[in-house]
C-alpha cells in the first residue's frame, strides 16, 4: 500500500472517529474513497435484527460515477449483497462476455464484502463499477478497510442511538417522579375544599344563611368540576398513549368547530381578546369532540400562561393539508424547553403560572397525530407563542 493510500485511510479514520453524524462520515468516507478506488454506485444493505438473515434493507446508497442513478434505487446490489451474508466472504462479480455487451452500462463489475461488528454480521457493503476494469488485489484490500470503517461507523450509530433511548427513559422516568409528587398535591387541593366546606356545612351547631350556604356549595361544584377534569385528563392521556382510545372519525368542517370553541371559550373568559381567520372551508374526516378538545387545551394554555394578550388563530388550507396557526403574545417558551413541552407531564420549570399536569400538549399531539397530522410549536422570549397544525384533508 503505497503512502498516499495510507494517508487517505488514516484519514478516513480520523473523520469517521470524530464525526458527529453517521451519514455526514459515510458521506466524507464515499467521496475521499473515490479518489483511491474507482467506483460508480456504492450501497450499504443492513440485516434487520428481528429477521435475521431473511432480511435486509438498504441502509445507505450513493451514486458518485458518469452513470449517476437515483441514490434509493439500490436493487443492483441486492443479489451479491444476499450472498455476501449467506457465505460471509468478500464476493466479486463481472461479465461473463463482456466485449458482447453493447453498452458500458450493462457491464457490471461488482464487490461486496461483508460488515461485521464484534464478529457479528451485521450487513454488506458494495461496490458497483460500470465497464471494467475489474478489481485489482489492492484495490480489494482498499474495499476490505473501508468495510472495516463502514462497520466502525454503524457500531458508532447503535452505541448512539442505545445511549439517545436510555436518555429519553430517564428523563421519562425524571417526569414520572414528578408526576407523582404533583399529582398527590393536584388531586389533594381540591379534595381538601369539598371535605372541608362540605363538613362545614353539615355541622349541627351552626345555621348558614343561603348566600353563605350558596357560596360554599357553588365551591364545591366547582372543585368537583376540577377534579372531574383533572382525573379525565389522566385517563385519556393513559388511553391515548396505550393507543386503545377509540375515535369516532365523521366529516367536519376545521372552521366551523374552531368558531364553536371559540364561542365557548369567550362565554367563560369574559374579556379575552380572539382574532380568528378562515380561508378554508374542506371538510375532513376528524373526531369533533377530541378535535375540539386540542383547541380547548389551547386557548386554556394562552389563557394561563399568556394573559390578557391577543390570541390569533387563522386557518388556510393548500391541496392536501388544512394548515392552523394558534398565536398569543405572551412570554414564550424557552428553547432550551421547546422540544419537550408535547411530552408527557412536561412543564416548564420555573414558570410561576404552572399549576396544570403537564399532560395538555402530549393530549393535542396524540389526537392530532391519531388524524395523521402534525402540531409543534416556535416562540421568541417576550413575543409569544405560535403552534402550529397540520390536518391531512384525505
Ligand atoms: P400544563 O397542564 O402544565 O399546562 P401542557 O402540556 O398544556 O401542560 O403544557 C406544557 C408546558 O408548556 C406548560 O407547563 C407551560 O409551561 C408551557 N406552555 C404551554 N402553552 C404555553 C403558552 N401558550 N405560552 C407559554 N408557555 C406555554
Amino acid at each position: 500500500m503505497d503512502t498516499r493510500t495510507l494517508d487517505a485511510v488514516y484519514a478516513f479514520w480520523q473523520n469517521a472517529v470524530q464525526a458527529r453524524d453517521w451519514k455526514d462520515a459515510l458521506d466524507f468516507l464515499v467521496t475521499s474513497l473515490r479518489q483511491q478506488l474507482v467506483f460508480d454506485n456504492l450501497a450499504i444493505y443492513t440485516v434487520d435484527d428481528e429477521t435475521y438473515g431473511d432480511n435486509t434493507q438498504i441502509a445507505y446508497a450513493r451514486a458518485v460515477g458518469r452513470e449517476k442513478q437515483a441514490e434509493a434505487d439500490a436493487t443492483w446490489g441486492e443479489d451479491i449483497a444476499a450472498r455476501v451474508l449467506e457465505n460471509d466472504e468478500i464476493i466479486t462479480e463481472f461479465p461473463d462476455n463482456p466485449e458482447k455487451m453493447d453498452t458500458r452500462v450493462a457491464q457490471a463489475y461488482l464487490i461486496g464484502l461483508p460488515l461485521k461488528i464484534s464478529g457479528k454480521l451485521i450487513g454488506a457493503l458494495v461496490f458497483v463499477r460500470f465497464g471494467g476494469p475489474s478489481y485489482t488485489t489492492e484495490q480489494a484490500r482498499i474495499a476490505s478497510l473501508a468495510a472495516i470503517i463502514v462497520a466502525y461507523i454503524f457500531e458508532k450509530r447503535a452505541l448512539q442511538e442505545n445511549i439517545a433511548q436510555l436518555e429519553a427513559v430517564q428523563r421519562q422516568m425524571r417526569l414520572q417522579d414528578d408526576f407523582v409528587a404533583t399529582m398527590s398535591h393536584e388531586l389533594r387541593t381540591p379534595l381538601g375544599f369539598i371535605k372541608g366546606y362540605s363538613t362545614t356545612l353539615l355541622r349541627d351547631d351552626t345555621e348558614w344563611d343561603d348566600a353563605t350556604r350558596r357560596e360554599f356549595l357553588t365551591i364545591i361544584d366547582e372543585e368537583t368540576d376540577h377534579l372531574t377534569e383533572l382525573i379525565e385528563n389522566i385517563l385519556e392521556s393513559a388511553r391515548l398513549e396505550s393507543e386503545t382510545a377509540d375515535m369516532n372519525f365523521q366529516p367536519l368542517r376545521v372552521d366551523a368547530l374552531v368558531r364553536d370553541v371559540i364561542m365557548r371559550v369567550t362565554t367563560r373568559h369574559k374579556g379575552i381578546e380572539i382574532v380568528f381567520n378562515s380561508e378554508c372551508e374542506q371538510p375532513i374526516r376528524g373526531d369533533s369532540t377530541r378535535l375540539a378538545q386540542v383547541f380547548e387545551n389551547l386557548f386554556s394554555n394562552a389563557v394561563k400562561y399568556a394573559p390578557n394578550t391577543k390570541i390569533t388563530v387563522e386557518l388556510h388550507s393548500t391541496e392536501e393539508t388544512i394548515k392552523i396557526r394558534f398565536c398569543d403574545n405572551g412570554k414564550g417558551i424557552p428553547q432550551e424547553h421547546l422540544p419537550y413541552i408535547f411530552d408527557r407531564f412536561y412543564r416548564v420549570p420555573g414558570n410561576p403560572r404552572n399549576t396544570g399536569t403537564g399532560l395538555g400538549l402530549f393530549i393535542c399531539k396524540r389526537i392530532i397525530e391519531a388524524h395523521r397530522g402534525k402540531i409543534w410549536a416556535e416562540s421568541s422570549p417576550d413575543q409569544g407563542t405560535t403552534f402550529f397544525i397540520d390536518l391531512p384533508i384525505k
